[in-house]
């Protein structure tokens, strides 16, 4: 686990998050700055830097974490209504942690492409 990692420091309870969700590969915790009335980051165990670095023996992984983010969506009451399950990958799409997640957003319309 790389120790100036935020994402792996939260996984290891040595940074306090608001969790929603737990299993052997993923947690998932509420975005401190939410930017939609449900805002929660689907975060891999494992310490990934991004889906570009995601190799042939972690690809399931991608599919849980959507499959947790559905489930997620439905228990928040915004599956009905409709959401959003988006991965920001490196400088140009956003990412400002290094480290694999989804954010799950939803209860608001989402506009479309994104700024
Ligand atoms: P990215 O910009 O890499 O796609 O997403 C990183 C997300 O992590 C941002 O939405 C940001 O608000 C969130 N974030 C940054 N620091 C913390 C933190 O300490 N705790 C939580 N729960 N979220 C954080
Ligand atoms: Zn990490």
């Amino acid at each position: 686990m790389p120790s100036d990692c935020l994402f792996c420091r939260i996984i290891a309870g040595e940074l306090p998050a608001s969790q929603v969700f737990s299993d052997e590969s993923v947690v998932a915790i509420r975005d401190i700055a939410p930017r939609a009335p449900t805002h929660i980051l689907l975060l891999s165990r494992k310490h990934i830097a991004s889906v570009s670095q995601v190799g042939e023996k972690d690809r399931d992984l991608i599919g849980k974490m959507c499959a947790v983010g559905a489930e997620l969506a439905a228990r928040e009451g915004i599956a009905e209504g409709g959401y959003r399950l988006v991965m920001n990958v490196g400088r140009n799409g956003g990412q400002t942690v290094d480290h694999l997640h989804v954010h799950l957003l939803g209860g608001r319309p989402m506009a479309w492409p994104p700024g």
